[in-house]
């Protein structure tokens, strides 16, 4: 077949190499000059195999009130004249149920084990340099209600099949000396997942469109695609800013700015943009670094070592459109470190950068064919794209088998 795939950050990346691998002729293009430069740029890098969770869950319900009234809060609503954005959040709110958590924690989970396998796979046969480690996550919980409600989940998720091992403080400060010079640690306890692993998205982006090239993939960029051409009752040809592309199917793989796009194909995704930031800081000269990832609940923030720097990544704010980087979360971002790793990182200049996590409400991302037609979607990964890329875009490459 010849597969056109719309949208070259992570996860259409991942799809075009998968569906290359299966031998099919791909064009793989996107509106940017190069793949993964939009929300898959400078992410938290974590594949957070193991910690899944959805955002709406008994537990965010209680604490919304909360988060979204008290000022400098990590999560923010941004209120708009926008029917989709309530619709999204009525669709949330019910998604808040112990059911819905648990059942999408149980989806999110098998995909995220089908995603380790498949990146496990494509490693074997590639020679990628995107950072990859499998260095082990914490979870640092400030307080001992956190602390228990970790304790839950953790017990959920060992009976569908996670390892994670609830630790005191002190066995914290062992898994991770580097958080020993934290003033006050002020946490209860944490969780400690061995196998997490870290990698950089954009990286993975690179390395993923070098293999698919090899393989024989065509991949354009500065190509906007508008609209699409219809033949006989089916997609023929997607509409660009540059002529026509003609193919078999057709993937939506346009992260958070798909849903104009599948409008025009007269599909309503409930996906809805969640902002989040970043900063990247350089680790100074001849400290001891972090070999964890490290997730503080309190601060709402992770931190993933990255080679010579420390990425952090931190906020959700409901509603908000742009990706400007204002001053006061930069400065939320660069006191984490200097609180929890002091001294360890050159704070003086960090690079920052924003995103908007594409979510749908219950966090589970839309991967499969729209109805009995030649388009296909893969989309609304939310938090988890970097961690769910690879086997999604096996899960999708199987169906389009199955389809043809
Ligand atoms: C602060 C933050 C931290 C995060 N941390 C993590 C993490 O640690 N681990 C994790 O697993 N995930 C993380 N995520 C989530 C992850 O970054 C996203 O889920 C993932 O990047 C989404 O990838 P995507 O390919 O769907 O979207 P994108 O990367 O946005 O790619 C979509 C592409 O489509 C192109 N496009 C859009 N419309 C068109 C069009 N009409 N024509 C042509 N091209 C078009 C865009 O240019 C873009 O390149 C984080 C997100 C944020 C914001």
């Amino acid at each position: 077949m010849k597969v056109c795939v719309i949208g070259a950050g992570v996860i259409g990346c991942a799809t075009a190499y998968e569906l290359a691998r299966q031998g099919h002729d791909v064009h793989l293009l996107d509106a940017a000059q190069a793949p993964g430069l939009v929300t898959s740029y400078a992410n938290g890098a974590q594949l957070s195999y193991s910690y899944v969770e959805p955002f709406a869950s008994p537990a965010t319900l209680r604490g919304l009130p909360k988060m979204l009234l008290s000022r400098g809060s990590a999560v923010r609503f941004h209120p708009r004249w926008d029917w989709r954005q309530w619709a999204w959040g009525l669709q949330f709110l019910r998604a808040c149920s112990a059911r819905q958590s648990l059942q999408g924690t149980a989806q999110l989970l098998q995909m995220a084990r089908a995603s380790r396998d498949a990146l496990a796979r494509w490693m074997a046969q590639e020679a990628w340099s995107f950072g990859f480690e499998v260095n082990g996550k914490l979870v640092l919980c400030p307080t001992p209600d956190s602390l228990r409600q970790q304790q839950r989940q953790v017990a959920l998720q060992a009976a569908l099949g996670c390892r994670q091992e609830v630790l005191s403080v002190r066995e914290c400060l062992e898994k991770e000396p580097a958080l020993q010079a934290a003033p006050g640690r002020p946490w209860a306890g944490g969780v400690w997942t061995r196998d997490e692993c870290i990698g950089d998205p954009h990286r993975l982006c690179l390395d993923l469109v070098a293999s698919l090239r090899q393989r024989g993939g065509t991949v354009s960029f500065g190509v906007l695609a508008r609209a699409f051409a219809r033949r006989a009752g089916r997609v023929s040809a997607v509409v660009t800013d540059q002529g026509d592309i003609a193919a078999d199917a057709f993937v939506l793989a346009a992260g958070p700015r798909v849903v104009p796009l599948a409008a025009q194909l007269g599909i309503y995704l409930p996906i809805y943009p969640i902002k989040g930031y970043s900063i990247t800081v350089p680790f100074r000269d001849g400290v001891q670094r972090p070999r964890a990832s490290v997730t503080d609940l309190g601060r709402k923030a992770v931190f993933a070592p990255l080679g010579a720097c420390l990425r952090v990544a931190a906020m959700a704010e409901v509603g908000a459109t742009g990706l400007d980087v204002p001053a006061d979360r930069v400065q939320t971002m660069v006191d984490a470190v200097a609180q929890t790793y002091p001294g360890l990182c050159d704070l003086n200049a960090p690079a920052t950068w924003a995103g908007l996590r594409p979510a749908t409400p219950t966090s589970v991302p839309i991967v499969g064919r729209w109805r009995a037609s030649n388009v296909y979607l893969n989309v609304g990964h939310g938090a988890l794209g970097l961690t769910l890329a690879a086997g999604s875009a096996v899960a999708l490459s199987e169906q389009m088998q199955r389809a043809a």
